[in-house]
C-alpha cells in the first residue's frame, strides 16, 4: 500500500461504489464569506462532505460572479488506485466491473 493508494480488488466496497456512481455531496459547513472594501462579499467558500466515503470538497468562489477560484478534495485513505502495471488508468469500467466480481463471483 504505498502513498496510501490500494489496487482495484483490495478498494473498499464504499469507495468503490462512489468511483463507480460519483460521491453523495452534501454540504456540511455553507457560505464561509470573505469581505473586502465597502464590506462587500469578494469570495465565498463551500465545504461538501461525502456521506458514503467521507471524501471532503472545498470550494471557493469569486463574487458576484461565482467563478471558481479553486477546488480542493481531501480524500479518506485508500480512497486513490495503484495504476494497473501497463501504466493506465482504471476506468469507471474496471471499477463496475469489479464490483460485478464481488457480487457474482465473476
Ligand atoms: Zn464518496
Amino acid at each position: 500500500m504505498a502513498d496510501g493508494r490500494v489496487s482495484l480488488d483490495q478498494l473498499n466496497q464504499k469507495y468503490l461504489d462512489c468511483h463507480i456512481y460519483g460521491h453523495t455531496w452534501r454540504v456540511q459547513r455553507g457560505q464561509q464569506i470573505t469581505y473586502g472594501r465597502n464590506n462587500k462579499p469578494v469570495e465565498t467558500t463551500e465545504i461538501l462532505h461525502c456521506g458514503r466515503c467521507t471524501m471532503k470538497r472545498k470550494d471557493t468562489y469569486m463574487l458576484p460572479w461565482w467563478e471558481l477560484k479553486s477546488r480542493r478534495y481531501e480524500e479518506p485513505d485508500g480512497y486513490y488506485l495503484t495504476r494497473p502495471e501497463d501504466g493506465s488508468r482504471h476506468t469507471r469500467r474496471d471499477a463496475r466491473a469489479e464490483r460485478f466480481k464481488r457480487m457474482v463471483g465473476e
